[in-house]
């Protein structure tokens, strides 16, 4: 490992350094704009390793695409991104072995349909990882568990409820092993009395210690279970704290008008 010298390490870009190792991920100054549209207005916003942050706001306020700035879904205007120690906003840095390290659920589920469960939690080990099937098959099926699945290994998504095929998606991502997890909005699609598996998952992984980034309208799940609540709206972070803060005692008119429409 190089040895720091503050903030700046010689490492060459996508070199994975110690420098805050505690910090999953920081966001500076993140601006954000599609054509004449500034959806991200200056985003700063740091993850320690472990904790779970979990993000509100009203459609439209720039949610979905503060995560996917996080793994280059979308490109920054302007700011900095640093995932585990690594600059990804670099434009020297080696893109895809960042994202390997960062695990991504979202909304629609995106299995592929003609594969069975097990099968779609392999290919990726297969290919990206270059695991050789024993191997991948041992990590899905204990993924499977995890999510409460193992008796669905040979089923196809077609074959699953939509909760079941969130969970699928959920353990298809923990089977890359990765160092931290984004969440957009993974109950949205879900017919009510599906959410409450998917999130009793989330709140186990939470547990282990996984690091979560967690964009959701759960009000309940975000009080039980973030560390650190952010309300986000037109493309600011308007305030953050506890949940007891955020949701319990809002400080802002805006914060409490969204919360009183949720709630
Ligand atoms: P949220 O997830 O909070 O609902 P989004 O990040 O999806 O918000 O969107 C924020 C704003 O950016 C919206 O006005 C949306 O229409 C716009 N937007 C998102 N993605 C694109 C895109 N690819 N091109 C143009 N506008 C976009
Ligand atoms: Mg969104």
């Amino acid at each position: 490992e190089p040895v720091l010298l503050g903030k700046e390490s010689a490492a060459p870009a996508g070199t994975r350094t110690d420098a805050d190792a505690g910090e999953a991920i920081r966001i500076e100054g993140l601006h954000k704009s599609f054509g004449e549209l500034e959806v991200l207005k200056g985003i700063d916003l740091n993850v320690r390793r472990g904790e779970v942050v979990c993000v509100i706001g009203p459609s439209g306020s720039g949610k979905s695409t503060l995560l996917r700035c996080v793994n280059l879904l979308e490109e920054p205007t302007s700011g900095k991104v640093t995932v585990a120690g690594t600059e990804v906003t670099d434009p020297d840095v080696d893109i895809d072995r960042v994202r390997r390290r960062i695990g991504m659920v979202f909304q629609a589920f995106n299995l592929f349909p003609h594969l069975t469960a097990l099968e779609n939690l392999t290919i990726a080990q297969r290919r990206v990882l270059g695991r050789d099937r024993e191997s991948a098959e041992r990590t899905a099926r204990h993924n499977l568990e995890r999510v409460g699945l193992t008796d669905k290994e040979t089923a196809y998504p077609a074959k699953l409820s939509g909760g079941q095929q969130q969970r699928v998606a959920i353990a298809r991502a923990l089977s890359m092993e990765p160092e931290l997890m984004l969440f957009d909005e993974p109950t949205s699609a879900l017919d009510p009395e599906l959410v409450g598996d998917v999130l009793a998952v989330m709140r186990r992984l939470a547990k282990e210690g996984m690091t979560m980034l967690v964009v959701t309208h759960e009000m309940s799940f975000a009080r039980e279970v973030a560390d650190r609540v952010v309300f986000m709206d037109d493309g600011a972070i308007v305030e953050e704290g506890t949940p007891a803060r955020v949701v319990g005692d809002p400080q802002h008119a805006r914060t409490r008008e969204f919360l009183a429409r949720v709630l």
